[in-house]
């Protein structure tokens, strides 16, 4: 299986990564929305959210304290940011590899498009 998010993972594709540990590596996203625009992933290939299962919620709570971490780092944890993950098509998921979109710095708008 060729997934650009687990080559990034294990370092056989480039990034610019901010973060990485035994579970999670972060990253700028490729393509920008937001000053700050950071993608935060799981090693594991997880293809989305409904491909969690029970034994994946600490991992979860762990990719959440990660954007935590790199939201405070980038200065943008007061103002505000956002945490997205897009689900399947009509979501707009485009990288079947579960991730965090981490955007801010800017006003982010609500309902979003
Ligand atoms: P999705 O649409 O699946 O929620 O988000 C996928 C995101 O991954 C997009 O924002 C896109 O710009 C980003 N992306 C896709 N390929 C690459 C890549 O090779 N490197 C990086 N850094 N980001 C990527
Ligand atoms: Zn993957």
């Amino acid at each position: 299986m060729d997934c650009i998010f687990c080559r990034i993972a294990s370092g056989r594709a480039e990034a610019k990564v901010l973060y990485e540990d035994e579970l999670a590596v972060a990253f700028e996203d490729i393509r920008p929305q937001a000053p700050v625009h950071v993608l935060v992933i799981p090693k594991k290939h997880i293809p989305n959210n409904l491909a969690l299962t029970e034994e994946d919620a600490p991992l979860v709570g762990h990719l959440f304290l990660v954007a935590n971490r790199i939201a405070k780092e980038k200065g943008i944890a007061e103002r505000g940011f956002r945490l997205v993950t897009n689900c399947n098509s009509e979501a707009g998921q485009t990288v079947f590899h579960l991730h965090l979109h981490l955007l801010g710095g800017r006003l982010m708008h609500w309902p979003p498009g």
